[in-house]
């Protein structure tokens, strides 16, 4: 047996950034897998140079915008984005690379150490009350009028159809050929429906029926209009960030080639992050801890032999004050893992 680490080749020199995003390792989950009687595979996200999925997703944006001349690397220009965090760091660490700078608007809500890393890496950041989508305060318009007044770009993450295509082009491809094209089922969750909508299109296009389930967090949206068509959100709330909508389908997710669609609750999906973590050594955010879940109902409902493949978006330092605070959990009416009660 050839040491794991040496059994694949690495992908060589890459350039930069840009060259270091994607092409991540797909882990076999083994207690998934072991409890399902399926092949469980997570895609490794959380290993791109800003430490999420989200990365992709920000290059896509940037490079579309200097395909259409709205940016010139080396020439100064502002890049304004709304997120929950994730894409504010690709943005800003893809503008870094390029001569750019970056005013990043994010809901005060959001992990402290989201925040504290965007201010780290240079970020102009704009915290906001957090307000539903209907009010002009939500951070997505506030984005939307500060790029207007700079007369900067607007990165878009949930309308702008380049993060998409970025997934289209690159981690749905990279998971076929990972596979070899052995893939029963994908599932994850949606903030923008980035990651989901081209992955859907690259799979779909390989393979008309691999299974395309959406997973959601309680209080979102998605998951009633996967199953009826209505956008009405679901009781209850989550502490997971970057996932659900609670009223409205992103441009991103708009048409997407959807099967069906899961409800996790918090407490399933903290169950998989812990475990992951102390059982197998990966330390994922709440977000991928909800996919694997998610993973797992989906196998169960295609019976053993299946192999069905999901997203580790981002890692578990993201979240240390929430998903591994005791207060917090405890605050939250959740369960405190013995290791940290
Ligand atoms: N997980 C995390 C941790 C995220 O930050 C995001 C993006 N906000 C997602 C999942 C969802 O990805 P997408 O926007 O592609 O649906």
């Amino acid at each position: 047996m050839p040491d794991a680490a040496l059994a694949a080749p690495a992908p060589g020199i890459v350039d930069g950034f840009a060259g270091a995003v994607g092409n991540t390792p797909l882990i076999r989950l083994r207690k998934a897998s072991e409890a399902t009687g399926c092949e469980i595979l997570g895609k490794a996200e959380f290993m791109n140079p800003g430490g999420s999925v989200k990365d992709r997703a920000a290059l896509g944006i940037i490079e579309a915008a200097e395909r259409a001349g709205k940016l010139t690397p080396g020439k100064p220009s502002i890049i304004v984005e709304g997120t929950a965090g994730n894409t504010g760091i690709g943005i800003t660490l893809a503008a870094n690379a390029r001569g750019y700078r970056s005013v990043i608007v994010v809901p005060e809500t959001q992990s402290r150490e989201k925040l504290d890393f965007l201010r780290m890496i240079g970020a102009d950041l704009r915290l906001v009350a957090p307000k539903p989508y209907a009010d002009p305060g939500n951070y997505v318009h506030v984005s939307r009028r500060l790029a207007e007044e700079l007369g900067a770009v607007h990165a878009n993450q949930f309308d702008n159809l380049a993060n998409a295509a970025a997934h289209e082009a690159t981690t749905g491809p990279e998971i076929w050929a990972q596979t070899e094209g052995r893939v029963d089922a994908f599932t994850c969750s949606c903030g923008t429906g980035g990651t989901l909508a081209g992955i859907a299109r690259a799979l779909k296009a390989r393979k008309g029926d691999v299974r395309i389930v959406l997973a959601d967090p309680l209080g979102s949206a998605l998951y009633n209009w996967v199953k009826t068509g209505t956008v009405k959100a679901s009781e209850g709330n989550s502490i997971t960030e970057g996932i659900g909508q609670a009223a409205r389908v992103p441009g991103n997710l708009e048409g997407a080639l959807i099967d069906d669609a899961e409800m996790v609750p918090d407490a399933e999906a903290l169950e998989q992050v812990f475990s992951l973590q102390m059982e197998e050594g990966i330390s994922v955010g709440g977000s991928a801890g909800l996919n694997v879940a998610a993973a797992i109902r989906v196998a169960r409902k295609l019976g053993p032999g299946h192999r069905v493949v999901t997203i580790l978006s981002d890692g578990a330092a993201r979240y240390q004050s929430k998903l591994f605070n005791p207060e917090f959990l405890r605050g939250k009416g959740l369960p405190v893992p013995p290791w940290l009660a």
